[in-house]
């Protein structure tokens, strides 16, 4: 395998910014040297100019829904052009989540979803098991489950009747994940005071996609985030929130960090940056945006950038979930409730946290790696190999021009989706190459990898 040699660009981890050159052989840094540009030490075959350009790690998506059953319909990306869409953004790591269905052992979902990626994934990947039905005997299989490198647990407080666990049973799941050093990751929102309100709305004729939103207010996610810390406390288990979205439910998160209490959360993309203005659109163009949680007001997007800067929050995720808008969100035409929740993003989180985030001055370029790679590879069991630029790490590195810009279409992206949240938007940052474990997977927001060379991390416990 050809030996590479980044030279004379900014790497920029976590922990601070600094003029190196990066060698890279087999697949992994090999030595980075901050003496004089192009002074690193062995010759390599190839060399990369970076001047002018930052060298960052790969991303890390933690919160993925690809080729996944759900609410009628199966979503429009597999692991071959999902992961093909996160290389092009600057993703070079997913954990995705393993949906069990209903009935099925958990073992045989994770077994289901390694056949679905394996030989087609572009980028290297990883499996929450995300429990729906916590059938006799699932808690004995968790172990299992962990030995085989899938470290975390998604549960929904949401959806009664098709991926909803009560109360007792996430008791019960945080009791033995905590355990087995596994991590649990909940969807937090009172599921059954939302499906009152919705079942009011649509009594009085209120069928629209905006009606979505009103189903769903601030307060279904900030009571179910306070009641998880609580049942988290009293299961001694660390807890993660996937996917937060008001200042309230940040706020508890920080507040919960600050006893030392072993919480954590994400948000996304959409929340830091979009509002809910959209559902006011057109027609039945607001069903683009039916996402859950919706989106927020203002103060609730300026909370979210302010808990990513001090630390409430830890994590930027896409909640890549994506559904066509022909008919796929159309399947809600007639009532919101059955219109598919999510909308894609694993290929414009990096640009557009990038591009809005930084470039705003919303977030330090530190901060920025730190809660799109570092945290995140962290919080899963895959730091050191991922999330950061150290010698012995895997060559996942991003090149990014800070003079460029990005603009964002549907016409243009690698998601196997006919619409992007952010379209028309044009966002600073050029993502230019992007390498997974040494070798080159996208160029200029182009594909140039192959199916088959991601690999499936299994993950170390937590
Ligand atoms: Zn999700």
């Amino acid at each position: 395998m050809a030996t590479l040699l980044f030279s004379g660009g900014t790497v920029v981890t976590a922990d601070g910014s600094y003029r190196a050159d990066v060698r890279v052989a087999d697949g992994r840094i090999d030595s980075i040297s901050t003496g004089e540009i192009g002074a690193g030490g062995a010759p390599a075959d190839e060399r990369v100019d970076c001047t002018g350009k930052l060298l960052l790690p790969g991303g890390v998506d933690v919160h993925t829904h690809l080729d996944s059953r759900m609410m009628g319909t199966v979503t429009a990306d597999d692991f071959g052009t999902g992961t093909r869409a996160a290389a092009c953004g600057g993703t070079t790591t997913i954990v995705d989540f393993a949906l069990q269905v209903a009935g099925e052992r958990l073992g045989d979902t994770v077994t289901r979803y390694h056949e679905r990626a394996d030989g087609r994934a572009a980028v290297d990947y990883g499996f929450h098991i995300a429990v729906t039905d916590l059938y006799d005997g699932a808690l004995n299989d968790l172990p299992g489950i962990v030995d085989g490198g899938v470290t975390s647990v998604k549960v929904f407080m949401a959806y009664r009747g098709s991926l909803m666990v009560d109360d007792g049973e996430l008791f019960d799941i945080l009791r033995t994940s905590g355990r087995l050093g596994a991590r649990v990751c909940v969807h937090a929102e009172n599921g059954d005071v939302i499906d009152r309100m919705a079942a009011d709305l649509v009594a009085q004729g209120k069928v629209g996609p905006k009606y979505h939103e009103l189903s769903r207010p601030a307060a279904t996610e900030v009571e179910a985030v306070h009641r998880a810390i609580r049942i988290s406390r009293m299961a001694d288990a660390p807890i993660y929130f996937v996917h937060l979205s008001t200042a309230d439910s940040a706020a508890a998160v920080a507040a919960a960090r600050a006893e030392e209490w072993p919480v954590s959360a994400e948000t996304c993309t959409h929340y830091l940056t979009l509002g809910p203005e959209l559902y006011d659109g057109p027609g039945f163009e607001a069903a683009k945006y039916v996402l859950t949680p919706p989106l927020r007001e203002r103060a609730h997007r300026d909370a979210l950038w302010k808990n990513l800067r001090t630390g409430g929050l830890g994590v930027v995720s896409s909640d890549h979930c994506p559904f066509c808008f022909s008919e796929q969100k159309e399947l809600g035409r007639d009532d919101f409730r059955k219109i598919p929740n999510g909308g894609p993003g694993v290929e414009h989180r990096m640009s557009v946290v990038y591009g809005l985030g930084v470039h705003e001055g919303k977030l330090g370029i530190e901060r920025f790696v730190d809660v799109t790679a570092t945290t995140p590879a962290k919080s899963f069991g895959l730091f050191p190999r991922k999330g950061t630029i150290m010698v012995g790490g895997d060559a996942d590195l991003v090149v990014l021009d800070p003079a460029g810009s990005t603009t964002i279409s549907a016409r243009t992206q690698n998601q196997n989706v006919d619409y992007a949240l952010w379209e028309g938007h044009t966002v600073p940052g050029r993502i230019e190459r992007v390498y997974s474990r040494g070798e080159l997977v996208a160029k200029d927001g182009a594909f140039v990898g192959r199916a088959g060379h991601g690999r499936f991390q299994a993950r170390a416990t937590v």
